[in-house]
C-alpha cells in the first residue's frame, strides 16, 4: 500500500462533506501533514529497517506466510462445507490490496454482495468506501472480507456451524496479507475475531493485540445506516487507527 492519497478539489469538498454528516466539528488539520512529512523525511528504507530491529513491535511481517491469497481461495473450491452452499449465488472471498496494512473485517454477505461475488458493495458497503477515504486511503490500499464466505439466507445472523466452517479461511487469509491492523465491523466480526461475547460497546475504540496483529473494532456501516448518531464514534476509531498506521509505520 503506497499509503495517504492526495486530494483534488472536489475530492475534498466531498470529504468535507462527509465530515460534515458524521458530524465533526474540527480537524486537525497539522497531524496529517506532520505525520506525512516525518514519513518522507525518514525514508522508506530506514523506516523499514527500524521496524525490523524492533523486535517488541506486534507485526506478523516476521512471520512468512503458509499460503498466499490465492491459494487460500483455491482451497475454498466450489465449497459445501456449510449448509448456506446450496443457496449461495456466489462465495464472496473477499477483495482490495493483497499486501495491504489494514484489513476490514465485516459479518457476511448481503444481497448485493452474493450477487456480485465481492464484499461490501450495497449501501453499507459505500459508506464503507466514505468511511475509508475519511483517512486519506483508499478502497484499493485495504482489503476487505467477511467472516462467512456465503449470505445467509435473509441476511439472518450467522450460525455455529458456519462459523466454524468458514472461521479457518479469515484466519488464513490474515496470515496471508499479514496486515499491520484488523478493523472489526460490527458486533459479530469483533466477536468471532477476538473470540469473546463482549458486546461491541465495550470492544470498540481500542487496540488489542491478537497473534502479533493490532485488532479494533467500530460499529458496522449498516448499523450507521440505521444510527447515524453514532457516525462520530466511528470517525474517532478511525483517527485512531490512521494514528497507529503512523506509528507502527515509523
Ligand atoms: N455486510 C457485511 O457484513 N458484509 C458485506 O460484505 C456486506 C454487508
Amino acid at each position: 500500500m503506497n499509503g495517504f492519497k492526495e486530494m483534488n478539489r472536489n475530492e475534498l469538498a466531498a470529504q468535507l462533506q462527509f465530515f460534515k454528516d458524521i458530524g465533526v466539528e474540527s480537524l486537525a488539520v497539522g497531524a496529517v501533514g506532520e505525520a506525512r512529512e516525518r514519513a518522507a523525511s525518514s525514508g522508506e528504507a530506514q523506516a523499514r529497517e527500524r521496524a525490523a530491529s524492533n523486535n517488541d513491535r506486534p507485526l506478523v511481517a516476521h512471520r512468512a506466510p503458509l499460503q498466499d491469497l490465492e491459494s487460500v481461495r483455491a482451497e475454498i473450491g466450489d465449497c459445501q462445507r456449510c449448509k448456506l452452499a446450496p443457496k449461495r449465488t456466489n462465495i464472496v472471498f473477499g477483495s482490495g490490496n493483497p499486501s495491504a496494512e489494514l484489513v476490514f473485517v465485516g459479518e457476511a454477505p448481503g444481497y448485493d454482495e452474493d450477487q456480485q461475488g465481492l464484499p461490501f458493495v450495497g449501501r453499507a458497503g459505500q459508506l464503507l468506501t466514505k468511511i475509508i477515504e475519511s483517512i486519506n486511503l483508499k478502497r484499493e490500499d485495504v482489503y476487505i472480507c467477511n467472516v462467512l464466505k456465503c449470505r445467509p439466507p435473509e441476511n439472518r445472523n450467522p450460525e455455529p456451524d458456519e462459523v466454524a466452517a468458514c472461521n479457518p479461511f479469515l484466519k488464513k487469509q490474515l496470515a496471508a496479507i499479514r496486515p499491520k491492523i484488523v478493523c472489526c465491523l460490527g458486533t459479530f466480526a469483533a466477536q468471532t475475531v477476538m473470540q469473546t461475547a463482549a458486546p461491541i460497546s465495550r470492544l470498540r475504540g481500542k487496540f488489542f493485540d491478537l497473534d502479533g496483529i493490532r485488532v479494533i473494532a467500530t460499529f458496522h456501516p449498516a448499523y450507521l445506516l440505521r444510527s447515524p448518531e453514532k457516525k462520530r464514534e466511528v470517525w474517532e476509531d478511525m483517527k485512531q487507527i490512521r494514528a497507529e498506521l503512523f506509528r507502527l509505520r515509523s
